[in-house]
């Protein structure tokens, strides 16, 4: 059985590990002409207390479709990437949750759980669920807390009503789990539902922050992240020293 160490080498090859800076986004470190937060991040609202994306992903480019192919493939490619994403989170989390708890203000994170897929008949079989199951420092606080509603619009934008939550809280802190973050809608509205059950401080952990490369100035300063990825420095720690 291979080691975390041994499945995650690999990815610190092409993951590239975002960093804030002048032109990144201050809530979801998406590059910006300029300006303190992106597009998306002033249009949706904000129920997520912190974002923590591990690695930039790009279209085409490996970690693209790494996350496109633990969802799309079946049989032993997909079993491998399920493998080897799960303990892409399992290094990331056991370094680095306690920085995402602390920009949410929370002592740590009570429950972790899964944004749904956005296709409600998925949803009970989504892979991400699985993966996450496999994520040894999330332990036994992980449980299914949401599921996508009926009432709910589809498609990408923000929707407090797109996810319901399966129970109560209790003001719990929740670390949220997802594979990708485009505009941030469905993590968000994943968000608003949980706060709405009565969740405490709620944060996001995700593999990758989809950036194009052909937009404004993106492939150079894509070129000017360090390499190979850092796993002892996440955006937040880089940030705050
Ligand atoms: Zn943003
Ligand atoms: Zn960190």
């Amino acid at each position: 059985m291979p080691t975390v160490g041994e499945l995650t080498a690999p990815y610190a090859n092409f993951m590239l590990g975002p960093r804030s800076g002048a032109g990144v986004c201050e809530s979801c470190f998406n590059f910006t002409s300029g300006y303190a937060r992106c597009y998306a991040c002033t249009r949706n609202q904000t129920w997520l207390d912190a974002v923590l994306p591990i690695s930039y992903s790009v279209a085409h480019e490996q970690l693209h479709h790494a996350l496109a192919g633990y969802k799309r493939l079946t049989g032993e490619v997909a079993r491998r990437l399920r493998i080897e994403l799960a303990a892409v989170l399992w290094r990331f989390l056991a370094e680095h949750e306690a920085c995402l708890a602390h920009a949410a203000a929370a002592a740590r994170f009570e429950l972790v759980t899964t944004v749904p897929s956005g296709d409600r008949a998925r949803d009970q079989r989504h892979p991400l669920r699985f993966v996450a199951g496999l994520v040894g420092p999330v332990g036994q606080r992980g449980e299914r807390l949401l599921r996508r509603s009926s009432t709910g619009a589809g498609g990408r934008s923000f929707d407090a009503a797109k996810f319901e939550p399966l129970r109560a809280l209790a003001n719990e802190s929740v670390l949220l789990i997802d594979d990708t973050w485009t505009t941030g809608a469905s993590a968000q509205s994943a968000a608003a539902a949980l706060k709405a059950a009565g969740a405490g401080p709620v944060a996001a952990v995700v593999i990758g922050r989809h950036v194009n490369r052909e937009w404004h100035e993106n492939d150079r300063r894509l070129h000017a992240l360090s390499r190979p990825f850092a796993w002892e420095t996440c955006a937040l720690c880089a940030r705050d020293g």
